[in-house]
């Protein structure tokens, strides 16, 4: 499996790529992360390995359009089949909501021009976390639409250091936990969930659909690395209990594998009650990502997980 260069420095695989590699050794892939511990949870069994790997996908499937469709409400997907993108519609304009790489911008136009929204609407442009596979192409869409691109204060460093082709990387606004952003009637509140990265952010939203309101959770990554520092270990233990307590009735994610994408837009067309209302399925990745945590920690410091 190649991987293309620009996945080297700033994107999940970064601590796997980077730990051990000269600075000007460059992999054409990746080494993955380890294939232990493993954890079960609701029956299924996971490694670090196998999350990336469910994760990512291949290239191909990282840069490749996922069919663009309507989510709920005034929500829509535009993403490629693993890295997720959402277009949030306001009468005044939208949001996108992870740009990911850089070379995925036309491929996410492309879908915005699908589900017959003009790209150049675009007027925020938000993300889940400062890694390349989310927010790479965000100089290129505000190049494209003059969007404002706001970011958790606590990944503004990572951010800046995000810069295909040497572009500065925009950021118009800085978040702190609790803000919220609001464009034409709709608002999304920003959630510090760190770990994956310093500022990850978990978005929530209220939306409208046929007559009810419901809660929309924009997950974010909760992945936790090789390596667990107590920085990252305090973290987490925060995140954790953060997203425990968020309202969700629609939960979604910075990759689809988080929230079973596939499976729920193939259910779509079966014209039943709305897949992606899964209110009972809102915490699984939290938990998945917890239990790997905790037995990740309990490796490191030595006892059985
Ligand atoms: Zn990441």
């Amino acid at each position: 499996m190649k991987m293309p260069l620009t996945l080297n420095r700033s994107t999940c695989l970064v601590a796997t790529v980077v730990v051990g590699a000269g600075l000007h050794t460059v992999r054409a892939q990746g080494q993955p992360p380890p294939d232990h511990p493993a954890v079960t949870v609701r029956g299924q069994t996971y490694t670090p390995r196998s999350i990336l790997a469910r994760n990512m996908g291949t290239p191909e499937d990282q840069s490749t359009a996922f069919p663009p469709h309507k989510i709920i409400g005034n929500i829509y997907y535009v993403g490629t089949r693993t890295l997720t993108s959402f277009l949030v519609t306001t009468p005044q304009g939208a949001i996108l909501i992870n740009t990911t790489y850089e070379r995925n911008v036309p491929v996410i136009q492309k879908s915005v021009e699908q589900l017959g929204f003009k790209f150049s609407d675009i007027k925020i442009v938000l993300g889940n976390h400062a890694h390349g596979d989310h927010q790479e192409g965000d100089a290129l869409v505000k190049q494209l639409t003059g969007a404002q691109v706001m970011a958790m204060a606590e990944d503004v460093p990572a951010l800046q250091a995000i810069k295909p082709g040497g572009k500065a990387h925009p950021i118009d606004r800085i978040l702190h936990d609790g803000d919220q952003v609001t464009l034409g009637g709709t608002t999304l509140v920003a959630h510090l969930t760190p770990g994956h990265t310093r500022g990850a952010t978990t978005w929530t939203m209220k939306v409208e659909d046929g007559g009810k309101t419901y809660d929309v959770m924009f997950g974010c990554s909760l992945r936790a690395p090789e390596r667990l520092t107590p920085q990252i270990v305090d973290e987490f233990n925060r995140s954790f209990a953060v997203v425990r307590t968020l309202p969700c009735d629609v939960q979604l994610g910075d990759h689809g594998a988080q929230y079973n994408m596939q499976a729920k837009y193939a259910r779509l067309a079966s014209g039943g009650p709305n897949p992606f209302i899964d209110p009972g399925s809102c915490k699984v990745e939290a938990e998945i990502s917890e239990a790997m945590f905790r037995a990740i920690l309990a490796e490191q410091s030595g006892r059985q997980p």
